[in-house]
């Protein structure tokens, strides 16, 4: 799936948490901006795909991008859910540590990032299938 698809999928689904915990009040609303702008974040610039080369979030993360394009193999780590999960649980444990405060806007991250991974895994598989029923078609 390319990056517009992603981009637009990512961004509703953070925009429609981040209006339920407004309708909810579950967050405040200092902390559901931040938990769009992780979900922002992690869509444009610290996507999964950073670790590909070509892709627009290595190119938006500048160097940094282009180390991590280096580092890590195209759907690799950083495209295992869990990676990312233990990731944004160690910096919440961090903050929660240092400064007493539940940071649940970090969620918004990990949205934009399970979406991703979802993407891609549906993507894939469709074009598997399609590939599949071509190459029947031919015989
Ligand atoms: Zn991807």
């Amino acid at each position: 799936m390319n990056f517009n698809w992603h981009t637009r999928i990512s961004l509703l689904i953070v925009t429609a948490f981040a209006v339920y915990f407004e309708y909810t009040a579950i967050l405040v609303p200092i902390e559901i901006i931040a938990f769009w702008f992780m979900g922002y974040f992690n869509t444009v610039y610290a996507s999964p795909d950073i670790d590909h080369k070509k892709s627009k979030p290595t190119q938006n993360l500048g160097a940094v991008g282009w180390v991590t394009s280096r580092t890590f193999k195209h759907r690799g780590l950083l495209h295992n859910p869990w990676f990312w999960t233990l990731f944004y649980a160690f910096i919440g444990y961090y903050i929660y540590n240092e400064y007493a405060y539940e940071a649940w806007y970090l969620t918004g991250g990990l949205i934009a990032i399970y979406t991703h991974l979802i993407l891609d895994f549906i993507s894939t598989k469709y074009k598997r299938t399609r590939t599949k029923i071509k190459r029947s078609l031919h015989f």
